[in-house]
């Protein structure tokens, strides 16, 4: 879609509507914009973080029930009285108290997998609502009215017409946020939560942080919602706080297509005004006894979920011609500066070591007292058949996992206690033998999340784009790693388009983008066809010639057999052979356990 074109639209509608349209409408269309900026917290939370949350209307309330407390109390306690009963000092205590609460909340319940987190979130949507209800200073269930209206100045803004630009302005604001925070390092971190938080470690993401981030702005942004409701509105009541509100918000941003900013407003346009007409229509139609229009409603979201799973804006977008629809919204800077990289360690110097390693799962002894060690400067390949104990190895040296017995030790340190994190700056990086990529980003951001830690920008100049400098260094360096393992003309594919083959340059090109020591590719091989094992086999001797140490765990002894200049060898959890490709061939302990049995 060409965004321009659309926001040119958008903004020209939303200044001419309120002197044009009847009253009533614009309330209608306030509810729209208050709405959309919660549900533009869920497709940062949920479509893009993958975290579900029925809470946020509890958001709403929080900070719409904070700034009604300090503008409607008449002896305010001392240490606040000072505020004056201002509507503005209401916003800035309700952004604090909901982004308190949401951290700690976020400490609580973002750790939580599977059903617990969207479980969690109705525990406090529901308790933060009966506490609500529970204020008899606020008015308990009857609620508070003669909520004083937003000042500007001199301005009093008491009219629809009047807040219907001060919310449309602050959800403009906030979508051109959330927008440059998706296009940044830390947007691709948050992006790289759903379905990719174990490569996303591995590349340096701390992803709890990064899950608190979205998590926080999405209560900010519902926070944000519930002081502009308090103000509009100037009557509360805990009713629109509760779970019913929080499933409505989720369903908005399903409706409107969870994954993408529009699809925040589209979501919340489209059920809100179906809820008005099917309340308007219905009762004409069938009569007013019965309450029919829930159950319309609930018809048409079924209907609306069967026809279009991923919400109705990529269904919209999908009418649109392909002109308008590109890949390509990133530009490479070519001249920006390149990162800076780390001196690599002398050639033959020892980078990594196990020694007597033994990893035990219960009973079983997948490695038993293993050593091996790998140099700057030379491929290692650890091979053995299924079931030898190769990836359990594997894991223990990538920190993945920890020695029962024994140590790792990387760079002169022990790997005790570390996290794949830690490895990752200290040098060490990573595929996997499964690829794990985010499919539907583009080659180059899936790279790019490579070069996580050679950035330090954080979530407020990403929200501003001022960190373009940076960026544009990041992914100056995503683009020459792209080429550099000879994928260059597919720089802006969607990484799930390519063949599994180009998939794993792909993982290897983000390896290299967090500029290591040690690269350790675990069955980089498989599933290749015999020109694309040619095609690693020429990249990986290229960065061997260039000084870095890699570390190969195969299955295939052809591949290895031209390319390591080391084999190890493993069968039952133990090593059984050590030396030069051409000893290993020739080894007849290897011959009877391996190539006797397995080939
Ligand atoms: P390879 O990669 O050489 O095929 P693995 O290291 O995956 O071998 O497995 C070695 C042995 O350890 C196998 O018998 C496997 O079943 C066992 N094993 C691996 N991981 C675990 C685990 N997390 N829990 C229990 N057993 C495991
Ligand atoms: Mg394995």
């Amino acid at each position: 879609m060409k965004p321009r074109i659309l926001i040119i639209l958008v903004a020209c509608v939303a200044l001419l509507a309120p002197l044009v349209l009847p009253s009533f409408q614009i309330t209608l269309l306030n509810y729209i914009g208050l709405y959309a900026l919660v549900v533009l917290g869920l497709v940062l939370l949920t479509g893009v973080g993958g975290m579900t949350s029925f809470g946020q209307a509890a958001f709403v309330g929080l900070s719409a029930y904070t700034t009604t407390y300090l503008t409607t109390t008449a002896a305010l306690p001392d240490w606040l009285s000072w505020t004056n009963g201002s509507p503005w000092f209401g916003l800035v205590f309700g952004l604090l108290l909901t982004a308190a609460i949401a951290l700690i909340l976020g400490a609580l319940t973002l750790r939580l997998s599977g059903h617990y987190l969207p479980l969690g979130t109705i525990a406090w949507g529901i308790s933060l609502y009966y506490f609500f209800g529970t204020m008899t200073s606020m008015g308990g269930h009857t609620g508070v009215s003669d909520i004083p209206p937003l000042t500007f100045f001199r301005l009093i803004l008491d009219q629809g017409e009047e807040m219907f630009y001060v919310i449309w302005v602050i959800l403009a604001a906030a979508m051109f946020i959330t927008h440059n925070l998706l296009s940044s390092r830390e947007g691709r971190a948050i992006r790289a939560l759903k379905g990719g938080q174990l490569m996303a470690e591995a590349m340096g993401v701390n992803t709890f942080r990064s899950k608190m981030i979205a998590f926080v702005i999405s209560a900010l942004f519902a926070a944000l919602s519930g002081w502009l409701y308090a103000h509009t509105q100037r009557f509360i009541n805990p009713s629109p706080f509760g779970l019913h509100m929080g499933i409505d918000y989720l369903f908005m941003a399903l409706i409107g297509g969870v994954s993408s900013v529009w699809g925040a407003l589209l979501g919340a346009g489209t059920l809100t005004i179906m809820k008005q007409w099917l309340e308007d229509l219905l009762p004409l139609i069938l009569g007013s006894d019965g309450q029919y229009e829930s159950i319309v409603f609930g018809l048409l979201i079924v209907l609306l979920m069967q026809r279009s799973p991923s919400g109705l804006w990529p269904f919209l977008v999908k009418l649109t011609p392909s002109s308008w629809r590109s890949n390509n919204h990133l530009t490479i800077d070519d001249n920006a500066k390149t990162l800076d990289r780390r001196d690599l360690p002398a050639r033959e110097s020892l980078l990594l070591e196990a020694k007597d390693v033994t990893r035990r799962f219960g009973g079983l002894i997948a490695n038993n007292k293993m050593n091996l060690s790998l140099h700057a400067g030379e491929i290692l390949a650890l091979i053995g058949p299924n079931g030898a104990g190769k990836s359990t190895m594997f894991n223990q040296l990538s920190a993945v996992d920890t020695p029962t017995e024994g140590e790792i030790i990387f760079r002169g340190k022990s790997l005790k206690g570390k996290n794949a994190r830690q490895v990752a700056e200290m040098g060490m990086s990573r595929t996997f033998q499964h690829v794990k990529m985010l499919p539907t980003m583009s080659v180059l951001e899936n790279v790019a999340l490579g070069a996580h830690m050679r950035g330090q920008k954080g979530v407020v100049s990403a929200s501003l784009h001022l960190e373009r400098k940076e960026e544009q260094r990041l992914l100056k360096e995503a683009k020459l790693q792209i080429e550099r393992v000879g994928l260059g003309e597919y720089v802006f594919e969607e990484a799930g388009n390519l063949a599994l083959g180009q998939q794993r340059l792909l993982e290897i090109a983000r390896a290299l983008c967090s500029d290591p020591c040690a690269l350790l590719l675990d069955e980089p091989a498989a599933g290749l066809r015999f020109l694309e094992k040619q095609a690693l086999a020429e990249l990986l001797v290229k960065l061997r010639g260039e000084g870095l140490a890699i570390l190969l765990v195969e299955h295939d002894m052809d591949f290895v057999m031209n390319l390591a200049n080391r084999i190890v060898v493993m069968e039952f959890g133990e090593l059984i052979a050590e030396g030069l490709p051409h000893e290993i061939q020739t080894n007849p302990a290897v011959l009877e356990a391996y190539l006797g049995g397995v080939e």
